[in-house]
């Protein structure tokens, strides 16, 4: 690891804050039944945390979309798996891991009202990055930590190659252990296994 960018503990910590934030929020809005809708997949491990601090009942769902190739940004965003809920006059929260440039989250929430009928659509975030290439200011309704931190991150749902999600913390990598994924990549091509390299 090059840099701890949020521990166990601190990711519990702002999970409850967020919790707390968004509860009270719901409470305004008064609107019945919210549906959580996890981005996949680089949210998930997020979502599961965050919603154990959510007090009010909530239904859950998920939307996947890609926008990224590898660790560069194609700023191409399609949604490949819709939400199985009819989101019609709802409250819902959207969870995602991070906004970096902004091309995701703009087009996601632009496709999303114009296509779910929603009531209110709230963003929740667990990482902002305050990137030197931004090309959208989009801002969520609730965020985790806001970083200037440019590098590349990984763990807690952020990937490298579709490896490295299920580790409990976030970090930078070091050039070692990218080289470790190299490896293992490589070698799991030599078993013939599908390119995992084509996962988001
Ligand atoms: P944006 O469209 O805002 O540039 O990027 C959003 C998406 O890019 C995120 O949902 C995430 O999947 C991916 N992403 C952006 N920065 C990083 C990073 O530092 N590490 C990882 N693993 N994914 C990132």
């Amino acid at each position: 690891m090059e840099k701890l960018i949020l521990s166990e503990d601190e990711i519990v910590r702002i999970c409850d804050r967020l919790g707390k934030e968004i509860d009270k929020k719901l409470d305004e809005l008064n609107n019945g039944i919210p549906v959580f809708v996890a981005v996949m997949n680089g949210a998930l491990p997020f979502f599961y945390e965050l919603i154990k601090h959510i007090h009010h009942k909530i239904e859950i769902d998920t939307i996947k979309v890609s926008s990224y190739d590898g660790t560069g940004s194609t700023g191409k965003v399609t949604v490949s798996k819709q939400p199985d809920h009819n989101l019609r006059g709802r409250t819902v929260v959207l969870v995602e891991d991070i906004i970096d440039t902004g091309t995701t989250m703009h087009y996601m929430k632009e496709y999303m009202k114009k296509t779910y009928g929603m009531k209110d659509l709230l963003v929740t975030i667990l990482i902002k990055r305050n990137n030197i290439h931004m090309k959208y200011d989009e801002q969520a309704d609730f965020t985790g930590l806001t970083t200037d931190e440019q590098r590349y991150i990984v763990g807690f749902g952020f990937d490298y190659y579709g490896l490295l999600r299920n580790e409990p913390y976030v970090y930078v990598p070091s050039t070692k252990d990218i080289d470790e994924m190299n490896a293992l990549i490589s070698d799991d091509k030599a078993l013939g296994h599908s390119d995992i390299t084509k996962e988001h």
